[in-house]
């Protein structure tokens, strides 16, 4: 048994002061303010000195840890974001992989994710390859995916991820692309498709919504804008993401708001509403040098075309941004970060502090600095 002391509890829409969570292997079974939970004797205490503990932090969109990307070097990319604070992620397998490589890829992950200690942060595959637009995002050039969608080559890969493979990005305009959302959802019913990379019409997306579209890709970032006149506004993919309440908004919440400004994450939020949006690291490791204009940037990433190419984020680092940004509060960014991801995916006993939740636990100051980070019950970082 553990426990943790002198913390105050963050729940998704209050706070719980003066709290004690007691943990028997990797689940939580009493949990409260201190006067009504008892430590049992044997307990391991660990004393929060005032912290406040949330749920693990989950990241659905993440390329890389630091310097390594999570296709090459998945242990050093694992361990870092634990460090801070996220015990659950989805490594995403991007589009300038071509289909050998995607295969060698998901090998490797899944295997890392069984044999490693870090690895049991990972619990499934964010696939951003097949198929999106290439006119849309970094690295187009590079993009293996551009040419005809073609059965033979992608089935391959759809037995290969099988359920692994959690969150399937599609741009909705592709040709043919019912089929293949078809022949993925076939094989792997419990997946989530979500646009991405894309400037396809309400009516395109709408239409891969009875399949389970129910995501944005770093939504507003790498979309299209379908201007019919000069005079009139067109709609296109960050519409019809705001305009659908059972669409969540993934957002890439960096310190300058480059990704998305500032102004931008508020209305989204104000649209979305807490429930549907869902911050990500979009972690890449391009290391290209930085453009004119981006001196001091830190968590932003850039290719060698001074593109801006995802970002050097990790998520408490995200949240610290979206509180800067928005105004929001401690509970709400770890809705952000933990719960709403949770939800997202199916993931019943974690983004939540509660008995009987699975024992994943990050202990932070009111700025989001991650002091301690249990994983399935174990204390892997303390440092109050
Ligand atoms: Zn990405």
């Amino acid at each position: 048994m553990k426990a943790i002391t002198n913390t105050t509890i963050v729940k998704t829409d209050h706070m719980v002061p003066d709290g004690i969570i007691v943990v028997e292997n990797d689940t939580i079974v009493a949990m409260g303010q201190s006067k009504a939970v008892n430590i049992p004797a044997d307990a391991e205490i660990f004393d929060a000195k005032g912290l406040y503990a949330g749920p693990g932090l989950i990241d659905i969109h993440t390329h890389a840890g630091g310097d390594y990307w999570f296709h090459e070097h998945p242990k050093p990319a694992a361990e870092l974001h634990l460090q801070h604070g996220t015990t659950s992620l989805l490594p995403a397998l991007y589009f300038n992989l071509d289909a050998t490589e995607y295969i060698d890829s998901i090998r490797k992950l899944r295997s890392f994710s069984k044999e490693d200690p870090a690895g049991r942060i990972i619990k499934g595959l964010y696939m951003e390859g097949p198929y999106l637009n290439p006119k849309f995002g970094a690295d187009q050039e590079n993009n293996k995916w551009k040419g005809p969608l073609e059965p033979a080559v992608y089935s391959k890969l759809i037995d290969e991820a099988g359920s692994f493979a959690k969150v399937w990005c599609v741009a909705p305009e592709r040709e043919h692309i019912i089929e293949f959302i078809e022949d993925v959802k076939k094989k792997i019913p419990g997946i989530v498709f979500s646009v991405a990379h894309s400037e396809a019409s309400p009516q395109q997306i709408e239409a891969c919504i009875p399949f389970g579209l129910h995501l944005a890709t770093h939504h507003t970032n790498a979309t299209g804008n379908l201007d019919k006149y000069p005079e009139c506004r067109g709609v296109c993919v960050d519409e019809t993401v705001n305009y659908h309440d059972d669409i969540y908004a993934e957002l890439i919440c960096d310190s300058m708001g480059i990704h998305v400004d500032p102004f931008m994450l508020r209305l989204v939020l104000k649209i979305k509403g807490k429930t549907k949006i869902i911050l990500i690291s979009d972690a890449c490791s391009f290391y290209g040098p930085t453009p004119p204009g981006y001196d001091g940037v830190t968590d932003i990433n850039f290719d060698f075309d001074g593109q801006i190419a995802g970002s050097k984020l990790t998520l408490d680092v995200a949240c610290k941004n979206m509180m800067k940004h928005t105004g929001s509060s401690l509970s709400d960014v770890f809705r952000f970060a933990s719960h709403n991801p949770a939800q997202l995916l199916g993931m019943e006993d974690y983004g939540e502090l509660a008995v009987g939740k699975h024992a994943d636990i990050v202990l932070v100051d009111e700025h989001m600095h991650v002091g301690s980070v249990m994983l399935d019950g174990n204390m892997i970082k303390h440092n109050t």
